[in-house]
């Protein structure tokens, strides 16, 4: 019985362990990435850019943006998900995503209300609202009132900081 209850235990762990790291191609570089755990993270800039290659951390964490057209998600119509590239927070679902002719991948609705954060954004002589992440607080894109039904809204979102999961992969 002792035993039984011991290999289900070592099991249990090495299942949540896989699953914490599950499809992560940076997994043994951040130890704060997760498909499951929800919690905010709390992490400074110093550390990101130890962990973070390059092209991820110049936008998710200074604000940048990557050119119209380049990204490798702005015409995908596979369908999956999509997660935080920097924590792995589930962040939009293919159905939600449509064909936008602004460059960058675009959906019209997060995965769940709270999956994303709002914060205005008056930086470049314009008036916009920041869209980030609310697990980890990473810069993803930008949302706009000119998107399709149900909701116009259009999240206007960076490649480099997503990272797509097809299904049935
Ligand atoms: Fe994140």
């Amino acid at each position: 019985m002792k035993t039984t209850f011991f290999f289900s235990v070592i099991f249990g762990l090495s299942f949540l362990t896989n699953c914490t790291n599950a499809q992560n191609p940076m997994n043994n570089k951040n130890p704060y990435y997760s498909r499951i755990d929800t919690h905010h993270l709390n992490v400074k800039n110093d550390e990101w850019k130890k962990i973070l290659p390059s092209e991820i951390y110049s936008i998710a964490r200074v604000q940048g943006t990557e050119f119209a057209f380049s990204g490798k998600y702005w015409k995908t119509d596979v369908k999956g998900d999509y997660y935080c590239a920097v924590c792995g927070n589930h962040l939009f679902k293919s159905t939600a995503k449509f064909a936008s002719s602004c460059g960058w991948p675009s959906f019209f609705e997060s995965i769940r209300p709270d999956a994303v954060k709002y914060t205005p954004d008056h930086t470049h002589g314009m008036d916009r609202t920041e869209v980030t992440c609310s697990r980890c607080d990473s810069h993803l894109g930008h949302v706009f009132d000119d998107g399709p039904l149900p909701t116009r809204k259009r999240f206007c979102m960076n490649s480099a900081v997503l990272e797509f999961e097809p299904e049935n992969k």
